[in-house]
């Protein structure tokens, strides 16, 4: 059986009608990279070009089979968006044990066109248990959320 990852927005909060409208057309889009061929190529052939393994770092001891099926389960989201206008460089953040996703709208409205699927997908990962270095060390990149990050973000 072939499974269809659909991405379930249970509820959203502070959005105005445009702002709404990026985001159905963010997850649609995201449902579309996530049932993709190339993105499943890409997360089961996955090759860390550090350590030249077929892994990511920070696995959590998962393969890259069973990253891929766990990713693609589908996801459920509670979004949020923060109209606190501070520019940290920050995009957004997430609390432990709350499922929401909040992001900041300054962000939202520059870039949420264009990468707010790959926030959802980099957030969908940390909902997984997959984490990263909060410093920009040179392995973060290779990390579940950055990793799937910058595939999605290379579909997109
Ligand atoms: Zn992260």
């Amino acid at each position: 059986m072939v499974k269809v990852f659909k991405s379930n927005v249970i509820e959203h909060e502070y959005f105005n009608e445009a702002q709404l409208e990026i985001l159905f057309r963010s997850v649609d889009r995201l449902d579309k990279i996530m049932n993709s061929l190339k993105f499943k190529n890409q997360i089961i052939n996955y090759c860390c070009p550090l350590t030249d393994k077929n892994e990511f770092i920070e696995n959590n001891g998962f393969d890259n089979k069973e990253i891929y099926n766990m990713l693609i389960q589908g996801a459920e989201f509670s979004l949020s968006l923060d109209h606190d206008n501070k520019q940290n460089g920050v995009i957004g953040f997430t609390y432990p044990g709350n499922s929401t996703i909040y992001t900041y709208s300054w962000w939202f409205d520059k870039y949420g066109d264009q990468r707010y699927p790959t926030h959802l997908a980099h957030e969908l990962c940390h909902k997984l248990g997959f984490d990263h270095d909060f410093a920009r060390t040179q392995e973060r990149k290779f990390t579940v959320p950055y990793a799937v990050h910058s595939i999605v973000e290379q579909l997109s």
